[in-house]
């Protein structure tokens, strides 16, 4: 039985890095390296500080072709927010990320082709976070095979995403943060070829200029005398010859000698490599520091000007409270979806059908569904500005009948509730009347199906004994709409039709 855990363990965890046919297209020249050198020089002062969270603002630029089609989802952003914080916290960086802003650019050109549209997309972008591009594609220079899961650029200092890379096992994000955050692939200089036993016996010293370089790379060496200047410059990630690329593994199974036949031991699961298929990844102690003396500098002091100083996450599950899994509820054209409000939530994604709905409450009314309808399933994720979604949705079903309601009380001590005229014209009022055996305070609030607050009257007076309170209509717009009188106690509930 264990051994069957453990298979299904591995089968589940077992993912895969920017790897196979799938790379990064961020281009590490010398201006790349000498943003590293530059940085290296405030190691210690960055150390020197001890443990000091770092808060990140991201605005994500959610591209579609011009006719505003093929954008990615917000979900799939919260999801990819959610994974971030989670593994940039697993892998010790004390860093966290949070959504400063979400903007929609509706452009062709950018959402193919990246590379060619950098000057368009720098007049996008917002001065006070890190910005993320999301694009459906991005188009190799040299118009070579493969896949570019992204890329950062220096000149723009943005990072580039390709759609299907956010949200998923590849780690393509948290890699491509490490470039903006000045480091490069611990396997530099062997990215279009990767070591090969029919080529590499042979001592060279220097690789030629490959894809993402402008001048040939020094081979590092398993003892660390040329750490400095050679591949990624930082001397506690061991000499690696990118491997990890050619096999799509995280085990090496090769013996590899550098020139001085020392036998290499590099970081396979390192963040910054190509390998695949490793169940954790990380990066070292130095590229960390690297990491965090970046988002310290003077080039970086716009992503500090937030107000964030505590990474509040929301928990994954959810309590549901109404319907349960296979309830049957009676009434079909108003069922409150109800469910314990989540710690740090600051709105939910209710899915109802397939139809999804966004809303800060902790419930829902549906008004949509068929009557006598079985197998209706409804689903709630919680989402706040560090992410949310990271662990797959429950969905549960409820069947309904086919009972229409008239007004829902939660207060015992009101009853006879009555909305007229119902429908009422837009320009017009309409009364609500209801006996109570006890005054109260509520308010009235009338939403749209998308569970939106389009009208509200607080703090309206209720007397002990009969009520009728005339509410003018306030010029909404046709359709069906739910009316709410909220008390602290509970509400009351009536669907109410402006024509
Ligand atoms: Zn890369």
């Amino acid at each position: 039985m264990k051994i069957l855990i453990n298979i299904l363990v591995l089968f589940l965890i077992g993912i895969s890095s920017i790897s196979a046919q799938n790379t990064c297209g961020t281009v590490q020249d010398e201006a790349f390296m000498q943003r590293l050198i530059k940085n290296k020089a405030y190691w210690n002062e960055t150390i020197n500080k001890g443990f000091d969270t770092r808060y990140v603002p991201i605005t994500f630029h959610m591209v579609a072709r011009s006719d505003g089609t093929g954008r990615i989802g917000e979900e799939t952003i919260y999801r990819t927010m959610c994974l971030l914080n989670q593994r940039y916290e697993t892998a010790g960086v004390d860093m966290y990320f949070y959504i400063e802003g979400l903007n929609e650019i509706n452009n062709t050109g950018v959402w193919q082709d990246p590379f060619n549209n950098g000057g368009l997309m720098r007049s996008f972008k917002s001065s006070n976070s890190l910005n993320i591009f999301v694009v459906d594609d991005i188009r190799r220079e040299d118009g070579s095979g493969g896949t570019t899961l992204g890329y950062y650029t220096g000149g723009g200092d943005y990072v580039v995403m390709r759609k299907t890379a956010m949200g998923d096992a590849s780690y393509t994000i948290e890699h491509e943060l490490g470039h903006f955050f000045t480091l490069a692939h611990t396997h530099r200089g062997w990215e279009d070829e990767g070591w090969d036993p029919n080529i590499y016996p042979q001592k060279i010293e220097f690789l030629e200029i490959g894809s993402s370089q402008t001048q040939p790379v020094l081979v590092e060496l398993v003892d660390g005398s040329n750490c400095e200047f050679a591949a990624d410059f930082i001397c506690d990630t061991p000499a690696d010859y990118g491997r990890g690329f050619t096999c799509n593994c995280c085990v090496l199974n090769d013996i590899i000698l550098d020139r001085n036949c020392d036998t290499l031991a590099p970081m396979m699961n390192n963040i910054m490599s190509y390998s695949g298929g490793c169940d954790t990844w990380e990066f070292s102690p130095d590229q960390i520091v690297a990491i965090q003396t970046s988002y310290d500098a003077p080039d970086r002091t716009y992503l500090r000007q937030g107000n964030v100083d505590t990474y509040t996450p929301v928990a994954d599950g959810i309590t549901y409270i109404h319907p349960m899994n296979a309830e049957k509820v009676d009434v079909y054209d108003n069922v409150k979806l109800e469910w314990e409000a989540v710690p740090n939530a600051e709105f939910y994604t209710v899915i109802i059908n397939s139809v999804e709905h966004t809303t800060t409450n902790n419930y829902f009314n549906v008004t949509t569904l068929t009557p006598n309808k079985s197998f209706n399933f409804w689903g709630v994720k919680a989402f706040n500005k560090f992410g949310g979604g990271c662990a797959e949705f429950q969905e549960i079903y409820f069947d309904v009948g086919d009972q229409e309601t008239s007004a829902v009380s939660e207060l015992d001590y009101v009853e006879s509730v009555n909305v007229f005229p119902n429908p009422v014209q837009a320009t017009a009022s309409f009364n609500v009347s209801l006996s109570s055996a006890k005054a109260f305070k509520g308010d009235v609030i009338i939403y749209d199906l998308a569970g939106k607050t389009v009208y509200q009257i607080e703090n309206l007076n209720f007397i002990n004994g009969a009520n009728s309170h005339l509410v003018p209509a306030g010029n909404l717009s046709s359709g069906i709409h739910i009316l709410e009188v909220r008390t602290t106690e509970g509400s009351i509930t009536e669907k109410l039709i402006i024509e």
